[in-house]
């Protein structure tokens, strides 16, 4: 019986099935298609260049005795890459490559591959170059634990998902586990509190932190110093990679690429990715789709902005860390005024008491006010309908009450329309609850009111000067 490609390519499986380990075959040999035989010439088709790079560097020896069974001493084998096919219909791009332990013309790869078998010690890229140092350093900031990272409505999903991680690295459906939200939420506090469990709980897994900037810095360096396989490889023998801001990566084409490859590697070999990431998947611009769809693997867990209940004790917390005492209503306007930053609302407690302590001031809710007042202004400062309402009252003077009245003289009903107009125009409350909080009104008046106040600003000279006037203040 005459020899086939699939033939040889089979027997060499059934061979070096028997000499590695079960997960190895299935990621690294299952995946390959024998193509062409011609001679003593075995051409073997693999998904792209990095797996071609892993062969060579893993397993050419365990290939060379199987081909050298199946075809004699002068076997050869010849890798044939078929790039994935991502871009719609283009034709997939293949390349062909000798393996580097056969002989014949030794070409630049060749002896790119060959080196790296004479000296297979990884790069680490955080260790300055000299000095040999293989041990992984975490990276992680141990003072952001789950300890300290209070729980709330806004974050039990994230939270809870990342305790399970943290338990059973790679071996939960959330892998990779992908937290997003907005900035100051949380993510890089919970994504360290997780690889500070793991480490906790197994000393000796390699787990590793990084800002995504950095490993594309990293990337691009290495690229430029021709290390670009020790680079991957490094990442390859981690345990744990965890990822922060990945959002990081658009646009960066070849970073996207590399860290697919090393997901893809760590995910096969049962190894934990975690993700932080400023926006939600689909809102993640110009991240390839075949990288985007990796991340819809496992889950994404969102971290949401703190509601009043957890802001106070998050607050709670930090000054009992730091061994300061407040008053609680101090603590609780600053969580009232302070929404949707943790970042900020630590900010703003912060500077209260070094403001307090520097010029030996009481903490005062007033102080408190100019604190706070620093913090919301750059940041759009939501108007309340109650500021709206007592904006409006004084501009006219006369007061809240007066303006809230049922009374009809037309300059009240005026204000009265004014309060209603702009608490739609600047607040997302309902026209419902408008009418609620301005005089007790149902949802019709207040959109009456919106309309007059709109045809009133068209055709009445002096009640546009009010609204102007008006608008200068809330936006002043
Ligand atoms: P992000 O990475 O989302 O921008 P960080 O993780 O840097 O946010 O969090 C900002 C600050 O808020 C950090 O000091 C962090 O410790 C704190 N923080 C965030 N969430 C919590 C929480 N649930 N409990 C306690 N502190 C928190
Ligand atoms: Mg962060």
């Amino acid at each position: 019986m005459s020899k086939t490609a699939q033939s040889v390519w089979e027997n060499c499986l059934l061979f070096i099935k028997d000499n590695i380990q079960p997960q190895a075959f299935k990621t690294w040999f299952l995946p390959i298609v024998a193509v062409k035989l011609t001679d003593n010439a075995l051409s073997i088709q693999v998904p792209s260049k990095f797996f071609y790079e892993w062969l060579e560097e893993h397993y050419v020896k365990i290939l060379k005795v199987a081909l050298t069974k199946e075809l004699g001493e002068n076997a050869r084998l010849v890798y044939v890459i078929k790039m994935e096919n991502t871009y719609g219909n283009k034709k997939p791009f293949t390349e062909k490559i000798p393996s580097a332990n056969r002989q014949g013309a030794i070409k630049s790869q060749d002896v790119d591959v060959a080196i790296r078998h004479k000296d297979p010690e990884l790069k680490n890229p955080f260790i300055i170059p000299g000095i040999r140092n293989l041990k992984i350093e975490s990276q992680l900031n141990p003072t952001y634990n789950f300890e300290n990272f209070l729980e709330g409505d806004s974050n039990r999903l994230a939270r809870s998902a990342g305790v399970a991680v943290a338990n059973k690295p790679g071996g939960t459906s959330f892998n990779p586990l992908l937290i997003f939200g907005g900035v100051g939420l949380g993510k890089t506090h919970l994504a360290h509190a997780i690889g500070v469990q793991i480490k906790d709980k197994y000393p000796e897994k390699t787990v590793l932190y990084i800002p995504a900037e950095k490993f594309a810095q990293q990337y691009i360096e290495s690229v430029r110093k021709n290390t670009r396989n020790d680079f991957i490889h490094f990442y390859q023998i981690l345990d744990v990679l965890i990822l922060d801001d990945v959002q990081f990566l658009s646009g960066k084409a070849g970073t996207q690429d590399v860290f697919f490859h090393i997901f893809n590697h760590l995910h096969q070999n049962g190894k934990q990715v975690i993700l932080t990431s400023d926006k939600a998947p689909v809102d993640l611009q110009d991240i390839e789709q075949r990288l985007l769809s990796r991340l819809k693997w496992g889950l994404s867990a969102e971290l949401m902005p703190p509601d009043f209940d957890t802001r106070v004790s998050i607050l709670q917390n930090k000054l009992y860390r730091d061994g300061v005492e407040m008053p609680n209503d101090i603590v609780e306007y600053i969580a009232k005024n302070i929404k949707t930053n943790i970042r900020e609302l630590e900010g703003a407690i912060i500077s209260l008491i070094a403001q307090s302590s520097f010029n030996r001031r009481e903490i005062t809710i007033d102080l408190a006010r100019q604190i706070v007042e620093k913090f919301v202004k750059h940041t759009k400062r939501e108007v309340s309908i109650d500021y709206i309402q007592k904006i409006v009252s004084d501009y006219f003077q006369m007061d809240v009450d007066t303006l809230q009245s049922k009374t009809r003289r037309r300059h009240i009903v005026q204000a009265r329309q004014l309060a209603m107009f702009f608490a739609k125009k600047y607040t997302k409350t309902s026209l419902a609850s408008i009418g609620s909080q301005i005089g007790d009104r149902d949802h019709a008046t207040v959109l009456h009111a919106c309309k007059t106040v709109e045809n009133l600003t068209a055709t009445d000279k002096q009640f546009r000067k009010y609204v102007d006037d008006l608008t200068n203040k809330f936006s002043g």
